[in-house]
């Protein structure tokens, strides 16, 4: 892999905080109905890696507030949780949030302003960094604080993946704002009480929102999540139709218990849902095992597949580029080599 030598970040800032030489991050977490998200217990993760304090928020509406608070505070690593409470949070536009993150970083000591690399905070911290004339670094593989010059340096993959670029914020940017790519760091755990301390924050009006949050529509499924499930089944554009998909990988993943993911060309089909894609422009995943069916191996599939740790593919072609980098290449049919591999787990169960 090209690993590209560090490129720095202009500071460009007009204005000055205070900037104290101990870390102190504040992350944001995101959660949903009151559980929170695997992707911003990740985010915890690399904020205390920074190596000082850390100081979380959360937002809720006044249903989920209590066992919002109550998971939260009880996180490993987070030594102080700011919540908020209103109408408003309980499914937010980014519009709404904007002006309390603000208020929050203005005239505060916190250095680093971390949060999943999830769609919502894709949105809100650009916003809240360029109203502060503050930079980002987006999707971090890796993070590390010297306490001495006060500048952090962060790894994060560029070209689909193809290279890695050091990234390094120096001393004279006062807040730096950063996403977290969740397969790059463990989930932060849970203590058996809360340890964090706690401060309730006012609600900020937003005053005339442009957006309006409608409704969710969720996905039900009983399998396990895509982005944090520990095996991947994942088929590619040979599975014909939305039937055939199932048909044929479902009972696979059953036996194995594990989540079910497509390429693009299987989602574009319709063969399977949006929320399947795995690769450049859909989730990444790194789980233990994951098993790929039909699925050629292009580029933008395997920047969100190739950190997994054990890949098995199966392809008819012995040429298809996914078996550069698959630990374990079958050379067969999918539609004889999966009802054959199902059958036999069950017999081994
Ligand atoms: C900007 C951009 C973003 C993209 N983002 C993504 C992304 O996030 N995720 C993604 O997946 N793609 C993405 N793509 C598309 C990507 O380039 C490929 O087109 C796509 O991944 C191909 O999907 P596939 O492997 O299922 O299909 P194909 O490339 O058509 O491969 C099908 C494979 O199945 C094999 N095969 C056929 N029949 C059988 C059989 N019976 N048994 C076993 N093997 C068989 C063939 O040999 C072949 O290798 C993106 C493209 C662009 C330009």
């Amino acid at each position: 892999m090209l690993r590209l030598s560090a490129f720095r970040i202009a500071p460009r800032l007009a204005r000055t905080y205070a900037s104290p030489a101990a870390p102190n991050a504040l992350v944001f977490l995101e959660h949903r109905n009151g559980v929170l998200d695997s992707s911003s217990l990740s985010a915890l993760t690399a904020a205390t890696q920074l190596g000082g304090q850390v100081t979380g928020l959360i937002l809720s509406g006044p249903e989920s507030s209590a066992t919002a608070i109550e998971n939260a505070s009880k996180l490993k690593g987070l030594n102080k949780l700011i919540h908020s409470t209103a109408d408003t949070y309980k499914s937010p536009v980014v519009e709404a949030v904007t002006p309390l993150l603000k208020q929050v970083l203005s005239d505060s000591t916190y250095t680093h302003v971390v949060s999943a690399t999830s769609s919502f905070a894709k949105s809100l911290l650009p916003r809240v960094a360029a109203l502060l004339d503050a930079p980002q670094i987006s999707d971090i593989t890796s993070v590390e604080h010297d306490a001495s010059s006060n500048a952090t340096t962060f790894t994060r993959p560029i070209y689909a993946g193809n290279a890695i670029a050091t990234v390094k914020a120096s001393s004279s940017i006062p807040i730096k704002f950063f996403t977290v790519r969740s397969t790059s760091f463990a989930a932060a755990l849970s203590a058996d009480v809360a340890e964090a301390s706690l401060e309730t924050l006012e609600p900020v009006s937003a005053g005339d929102v442009p957006t309006e949050h409608l409704k969710t529509s969720l996905t039900k499924s009983d399998r396990p999540e895509l982005g944090t499930a520990s095996r991947i089944v994942s088929g590619g554009r040979p599975l014909k139709d939305a039937k055939t998909f199932e048909d044929t990988l479902y009972p696979l993943a059953d036996v194995l218990g594990a989540a079910v993911g497509a390429s693009r060309a299987a989602v574009d089909a319709g063969y399977a849902d949006n929320s399947l894609q795995v690769g450049q422009t859909g989730k990444v995943v790194a789980p233990e095992l994951y098993m790929a069916f039909g699925i050629s191996g292009a580029i933008q599939h395997l920047a969100g597949m190739k950190d997994s740790k054990l890949i098995v593919a199966v392809n008819k072609d012995p040429e298809a580029p996914i078996f550069q980098i698959a630990d374990v290449g079958l050379v067969g049919d999918l539609y004889q080599v999966i009802p054959e591999l199902t059958e036999k787990l069950k017999a081994s169960k």
